[in-house]
């Protein structure tokens, strides 16, 4: 009898012992970050004031020196190759040269990788500066999504979200009264057909001479910068053009636009790498930076072949 009671006791505490480690598990797995389920937003609200600090202040995530350390493990990690395009694979608003569509050619052909475009222009217009080049197109933050079909450009997706023009133009008062940029041509802030919105602080007519000499290094922008995103709250905001902040929803964003596509096509964020050249705070790229994703940062684009030559 007294054997069995033992027995039985010892089923309890196996039972009770196995119970609290399942809950030990459980309360770990809680507190631990699942990257790939996260957006930016709620990233940056679960990640920790420490960790968003750390990733802020990263300003080379994967820099020549990591490369040749970790070059192996990196080609064996990474699938989802993720570029920019201006300033990334092309120069401003130009053809890609040569050089750089071998890059592109080159992992494209390893069927290891999917090699992606993301951009914040509209798709057609990356198509177009491409040369009709048939790769996958994210644009517009992630708005937008396009493919190449026999040379074709189809649309994959294309949202279209409507701005709440008081706020936009109640807050665009606040910073002009409140910089000094009260003077202005043409309209305040521009609100363009899928939803993103300009404020341009010369104005939307304002001429491009005095555009060009208005902030060439972004200093004026980047000394508001903070400001005009705590007023214009629930949006991303950028750092556009000569004179400008352009907004958009605070999904579209490239982090977000590349994580949506890596969850579609069955990627996680450690498989991810982003190639640009503006992680900068309000950079196209920057969102990338914030949020921990891995990136290699390109400072000259005809530097792109030697950057990436570890891949192929
Ligand atoms: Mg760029």
């Amino acid at each position: 009898m007294k054997k069995i009671q033992t027995i039985f006791k010892s089923i309890i505490l196996a039972a009770l012992l196995f119970a609290v480690a399942c809950g030990g598990n459980q309360q770990s797995e809680k507190a631990k970050i699942d990257y790939d389920k996260l957006t930016f937003m709620e990233l940056m609200e679960q990640a920790g004031e420490e960790q968003v600090q750390a990733w802020y202040d990263c300003d080379s995530r994967i820099d020549e020196d990591e490369v040749a350390a970790r070059g192996k493990e990196l080609k064996a990690q990474k699938k989802l190759i993720c570029f920019d395009l201006d300033g990334t694979v092309t120069n401003h608003r130009t053809p890609m040269i040569p050089e750089n569509k071998a890059v592109l050619d080159k992992l494209m052909a390893n069927p290891e990788y999917k090699v992606i475009m993301v951009g914040a222009g509209n798709a057609r217009r990356i198509f177009d500066q491409m040369g009709g080049y048939a790769i996958d197109i994210v644009a517009n933050y992630g708005m937008q999504e396009a493919t190449v079909v026999n040379g074709e450009f189809v649309e994959v997706r294309n949202d279209q979200r409507t701005p709440d023009r008081e706020f936009f133009l109640k807050n665009a008062q606040i910073v002009r009264e409140r910089y000094g940029f009260t003077e202005y041509t043409g309209e305040s802030v521009e609100f363009h057909p899928a939803g993103m919105v300009t404020l341009g602080l010369l104005g939307s007519k304002a001429k491009t001479e005095d555009k060009l000499v208005f902030d060439p290094d972004k200093s004026k922008r980047r000394a508001i910068y903070k400001d005009v995103c705590e007023l214009f709250k629930g949006y991303a905001v950028f750092i556009g053009g000569s004179t400008s902040f352009d907004f958009t929803e605070v999904q579209y964003n490239k982090y977000d636009a590349v994580m949506n596509y890596a969850h579609k096509h069955g990627y996680t964020r450690d498989q991810v790498i982003f190639i640009g050249d503006d992680f900068g705070d309000g950079g196209g790229d920057s969102h990338i930076r914030l949020g921990g994703m891995d990136y290699i940062h390109i400072t000259d684009f005809t530097k792109l072949p030697e950057r990436m030559s570890f891949l192929y």
